[in-house]
């Protein structure tokens, strides 16, 4: 597009550029970049239709996103939980879905033991966004966020500051298996699930531009699980729980596979009434 350029009109070009990749939402997603670049409120965006646009890097995230890169990337920020969370490239983008498994643990907590709050682990913390959502709401708990990419451990750390937990989350870059001690009233994870082979085929956003490191489950996606329950009971104190993510058609497999190692597996739906979570307890308590 050339010449002087109104909001208005770059909005146009940009929803239509968006939709002609193959965007859901063009409209929307057009008017938030536009409100990225300019550095202004998406809300107020068009109050003022009619002012030139700008220098921006307004064409250059259109073109990006028409290229299928995730717009929250783009943005540099997401939100979940109601809460915002800075992403980059290194993790997972948080999901809704996610939401599951902070509402089992939620509901799931044993009572904290008297004289201290609740311990909370979360095992390949990304963003940290299933840690710093409980945190958020159990103001007495402290929590660990276990994350092997470097990168990730520093995201999720920026994000409890800027949430303002940094005072009761602590940050380990680490193997989930290597090193860890301790005993934890909860235990959270959202592993990589994904069957290897099937990665391909995901939305270009998730397949070409999510890290595999979050994605990558193995052959039929549940080895991280083959990896976390060996190490579970010892991680556990008494009365703690564990809630696990995972894929929609993966809940019975991860029953079987949490029986061998002595725990019951409860189940829990998301909000498309898929089985996304499974809450774990040593079997018989
Ligand atoms: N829910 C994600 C997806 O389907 C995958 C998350 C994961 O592997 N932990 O893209």
């Amino acid at each position: 597009m050339g010449g002087a350029v109104t909001r208005a009109a770059a909005l146009d070009w940009g929803a239509a550029r968006l939709a002609e990749a193959g965007i859901d939402t063009p409209r929307l997603e057009a008017r938030l970049l536009l409100a990225h670049a300019l550095g202004v409120d998406a809300a107020t965006l068009l109050a003022d239709r009619a002012a030139p646009l700008a220098a921006s890097d307004y064409h250059r995230l259109i073109e990006r996103r028409a290229a299928r890169v995730p717009l929250a990337y783009l943005l540099g920020t997401r939100e979940f939980w109601s809460l915002p969370f800075a992403v980059s490239p290194a993790t997972l983008i948080p999901r809704p879905d996610s939401e599951t498994v902070v509402e089992a643990a939620l509901a799931a907590a044993p009572a904290p033991p008297s004289g201290r709050g609740l311990r909370v682990l979360d095992l390949g913390t990304g963003t940290g966004c299933l840690l710093l959502s409980l945190l958020s709401e159990w103001p007495d708990a402290w929590g660990l966020g276990v994350d092997v990419v470097p990168s990730a451990c520093a995201l999720a750390a920026g994000n409890a500051a800027a949430l303002g937990l940094a005072g009761r989350a602590a940050f380990l870059c680490a193997d989930w298996d290597a090193a860890l001690r301790g005993r934890f009233d909860v235990i959270v994870a959202n592993p990589p699930y994904i069957p290897r082979d099937t990665i391909a085929a995901l939305m270009p956003e998730v397949a070409r531009h999510e890290p595999a490191s979050a994605l990558n489950g193995g052959a039929d996606g549940l080895d991280p699980y083959r990896r976390l329950l060996p190490t579970l009971s010892a991680l556990l104190a008494p009365g703690g729980v564990a809630v696990f993510e995972h894929g929609a058609d993966q809940a019975a497999a991860l029953a079987d596979l949490a029986a061998r190692w002595g725990f019951d597996a409860d189940p829990r739906r998301d909000l498309a009434g898929l089985a996304r979570a499974v809450v774990l307890r040593p079997a018989g308590t």
